[in-house]
């Protein structure tokens, strides 16, 4: 990408980019595609302003100039770093020296507090229309810097109907100074008349090897438990960073990956169900106590320091009934990190008889569970693959009627049950005629 921007740009010395990480791409482990990518649109988004910097209102809805585009929408498996994407370009496009990673610009960008840098996330089920309308007023004004006008939505996918016609027509109408950056799972989840109007990027899952070169490299883990917590993590890189530097959580998916051993009778199945589901709660609860805290602090805090200058009963109603909504708040966010923990544990035990297929089938494929190789391996010689598959479709089973709001215990319970029962299935078979 030949653009005006100098050699001497520190950033173009590509050859170890993603792997050593330069600048704000350096998070973005093991997506070259998407850093070239957004790279090249900041070389283009730069052009634009140094040779156009008075056309407030000249750039036509949609004007591309060689890779820049007014909407983008983010897409990758979860923990592959779409919102660090996300911000890593938002930073890249307020930088003047196109993502140094360390002037003011870069870092406010990357922490959420850049004054033309918008970010919306959301712990709820879904994004509110009168949060996507104040977004919406805010793209239409200029950015206070001589740059861009940014505005992020982490969660893209969680937009309700409403909040999606909202967000349309500032898509359809942008103005000239003005960045959308949507982010979602997949491009399924998006709303398709969004996603018409964007510019798509794909993340990948990262190969195991880049997040372990990270996590040794950033996070100072040793190569063995670095490449063991990668391997486990299966490219989630939020995942990989607990697995690597938490004990407890270490602790936690071991017993996750003792369920299988537990299936004995029927009171183990039960027992292995309940332990499962509390293992998640327990995992959920310590991700979201100090998360709870803070908040409430920071609430208090802000009600505490405008008592100055006004007073009156009105304030502390008013505080009461901000404590409440974000009391309410904080329960659907437990819930919904109870559902992702477990969602997490099932995970891992797909991977764990996934390992078991690919012993038993000989197909030389690496195991996500190296150092439970043994235990895998005598498991393979016992069960056929048709039999091992039907446990994955048991625990997929599992996950689904979570989704549809079946009670996790009930789901949980029926499935051990369910895997157990094709295990006797399979025994009785054997020793049938
Ligand atoms: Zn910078």
């Amino acid at each position: 990408m030949s653009g005006p921007v100098p050699e001497a740009d520190p950033l173009t010395d590509a050859a170890d980019v993603v792997a050593a990480g330069e600048g704000v791409w350096a998070d973005l482990v093991g997506q070259e595609p998407t850093i070239a990518a957004l790279r090249a649109a900041t070389q283009a988004a730069a052009a634009r302003i140094a040779g156009r910097s008075s056309d407030a209102d000249a750039a036509p809805a949609g004007s591309a100039a060689a890779g820049m585009s007014h909407a983008w929408l983010i897409t990758g498996p979860p923990g592959s770093g779409r919102s660090n994407a996300a911000r890593a370009f938002a930073a890249a496009l307020e930088c003047e020296r196109q993502g140094c990673g360390e002037c003011s610009a870069c870092r406010t960008a990357l922490a959420g507090t850049h004054p033309d840098v918008t970010l919306i996330r959301t712990d709820q089920l879904s994004l509110r229309v009168d949060e996507i309308r104040e977004l919406v007023r805010k793209s239409a004004m200029s950015p206070v810097g001589r740059r861009w006008q940014i505005l992020v939505v982490e969660d893209a996918d969680r937009l309700t109907e409403q909040a999606a016609d909202a967000l349309l027509k500032s898509l359809e109408e942008p103005a000239a100074r003005t960045v959308w950056l949507l982010c979602a799972p997949t491009v399924e989840d998006a709303v398709p008349t969004i996603r018409s109007r964007c510019r798509l990027l794909v993340l990948r899952t990262p190969p195991t090897e880049a997040v372990a070169e990270v996590l040794r490299r950033r996070y100072d883990v040793d190569a063995e438990l670095a490449s063991f917590a990668a391997r486990a993590s299966q490219g989630h890189i939020g995942r990989a960073r607990a697995l690597a530097t938490k004990p407890e959580v270490r602790e936690l998916r071991a017993q996750v990956l003792a369920v299988p051993r537990q299936l004995g009778d029927l009171a183990g199945c039960v027992n292995a169900a309940a332990s499962l589901v509390r293992l998640a709660a327990d995992e959920a609860r310590a991700a979201t106590t100090e998360l709870d805290a803070a908040e409430k602090a920071e609430l208090e805090h802000a009600y505490g320091m405008s008592t100055g200058n006004r007073g009156g009963r009105g304030r502390s109603r008013q505080l009461q009934s901000v404590q409440k909504e974000l009391d309410d708040q904080q329960k659907v966010r437990a819930k919904r990190f109870q559902r992702d923990s477990l969602d997490r544990a099932l995970l891992d035990l797909v991977a764990y008889y996934r390992d078991v297929l690919v012993v038993a089938m000989r197909a030389g494929a690496p195991l996500v569970n190296e150092e439970l190789r043994a235990e895998i391996e005598a498991r393979a010689a016992t069960t056929p693959p048709e039999e091992v598959l039907r446990h994955i479709d048991a625990i997929l089973a599992c996950r689904e009627a979570i989704t549809a709001n079946v009670a996790p215990l009930l789901a949980v319970e029926a499935m051990l049950i369910s895997l157990r029962q094709s295990s006797l299935r399979q025994s009785s078979s054997r020793q049938g005629p």
